[in-house]
């Protein structure tokens, strides 16, 4: 019933869909290790018992039969491991069938030797204390029944008491060997139920951070990492709807680069986007924190501006301009040389986005009539 903790809390959220080799092959080392536990805990079960019947309180038919029944039924799951029968289920420990069998298997013994009949009792409870940790509510119920049924019935049946016998030394050593051992399973239980836990805890933490990262991928654009023109046309109705209601300035800018066209035409497309890349690592180092900056379209960006009236806007995008026109393109490519040009424009109180768009894209016509590399108001 033992298995290792890694990634075993995930067993149900794969069940059913086609499941990948990395993954099969994941499972099965599990389901190895699980099993091999398994085999450990029946050897120790079975000195035990081989004690009892040394010290002549069962005959040597029962330690037999234990050990063959341990190991046939460790060596029919291993076979099923072995080829991968489990994938199909939603478990594919398939902890319900092993823990009815491996019960009904003790209780089988509790029957046939109730002089030492302790022993299989505890070997019960740490079987259904590991399958709890693995079966969904309704199957630990069903089995709790079955199992519970199945001793109560045996008990109601038995002639003699269910014992532990303790008077002479090798069976006060098998009785003290059975409680250790279980004792040690016990603990077991509690870690691996503890560790099942933390992986959980782990692995939610890992998804919440994947999550994040999603969210943020979905609002950049891959070429300059700023924001994408979907994200920053919904920052723009926010920044909208917050200056509009408190009253308070906004303005608007719309970046254009010069001439890039021709500059893809003569440095090639691959400078062109390096040229692209630059231009927003410089415009971003040298806005505000809350000023917002995205990709427009090629090569126009959208620079929304909060708590800033028309005159400061002008002024902040024509440093901008300045900043661009002395960055040192030829790094890029030999003769390369890039200006910008842009219209600005403040809110105004009835604003839509479409009608600040078009006042500041009417600026940015007059920046680009006017001769470029330019600043102009709406
Ligand atoms: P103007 O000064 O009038 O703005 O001239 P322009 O050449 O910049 O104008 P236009 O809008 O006609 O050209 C924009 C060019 O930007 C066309 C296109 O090839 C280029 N472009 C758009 N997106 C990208 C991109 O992602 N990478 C590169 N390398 N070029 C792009
Ligand atoms: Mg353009
Ligand atoms: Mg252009």
């Amino acid at each position: 019933m033992v298995s290792t903790v890694s990634d075993a809390i995930d067993y149900t959220a794969n069940a059913r869909s086609t499941i990948s080799a990395v993954e099969a092959q994941r499972r099965l080392k599990q389901r190895r290790q699980m099993l091999l536990l398994q085999a450990a805990s029946y050897a120790v079960g079975d000195i035990i018992v081989l004690i009892y019947a040394y010290a002549g309180k069962v005959s040597f038919v029962i330690p037999s039969m234990f050990f063959l029944g341990g190991i046939g039924l460790t060596a029919l799951f291993a076979v099923l491991s072995e080829v991968n029968f489990g994938d199909r289920f939603d478990d594919h420990f398939l902890t319900s069938f092993q823990a009815v069998t491996n019960i009904t298997m003790q209780l089988a013994f509790l029957l046939a030797a109730p002089e030492i009949g302790f022993l299989f009792l505890t070997v019960v409870f740490v079987i259904f204390g590991f399958a709890a940790l693995r079966m969904t509510s309704r199957e630990a119920a069903i089995l709790w029944a079955f199992t519970g049924f199945g001793v109560v019935t045996i008990f109601f049946f038995l002639k003699v008491p269910i014992a532990l016998p303790m008077q002479t030394t090798p069976e006060w050593f098998a009785g003290a060997l059975s409680f250790v051992a279980t004792l040690g399973q016990c603990a077991y239980i509690g870690l691996f139920g503890n560790s099942m836990r933390r992986t959980l805890h782990r692995r939610t933490v890992e998804l919440k951070a994947a999550n994040r990262r999603i969210e943020e991928l979905a609002q950049l654009d891959e070429l300059t990492g700023l924001l994408n023109r979907r994200y920053i046309m919904k920052s723009l109705h926010e920044e909208m709807t917050r200056a509009q209601r408190s009253n308070i300035p906004c303005s608007v800018a719309i970046i254009d680069l010069d001439y890039f066209k021709m500059i893809n035409d003569r440095c090639g497309h691959p400078a062109g986007d390096e040229a692209l890349r630059t231009f927003a690592i410089s415009v971003f180092a040298n806005i505000r924190a809350i000023d917002k900056l995205g990709r427009y379209g090629g090569e126009e960006f959208l620079l929304i501006l909060p708590n800033t009236a028309s005159d400061q806007a002008v002024r902040i995008v024509d440093r901008l301009r300045s900043i661009i026109s002395e960055v040192d393109w030829t790094a890029i490519s030999g003769d390369l040389n890039l200006t910008m040009s842009a219209g600005v424009c403040s809110l105004r109180p009835a604003d839509f986005a479409e009608d600040i768009l078009a006042r500041v894209d009417a600026a940015l016509y007059r920046a680009k009539d006017a001769g470029r590399n330019r600043v102009v108001a709406a």
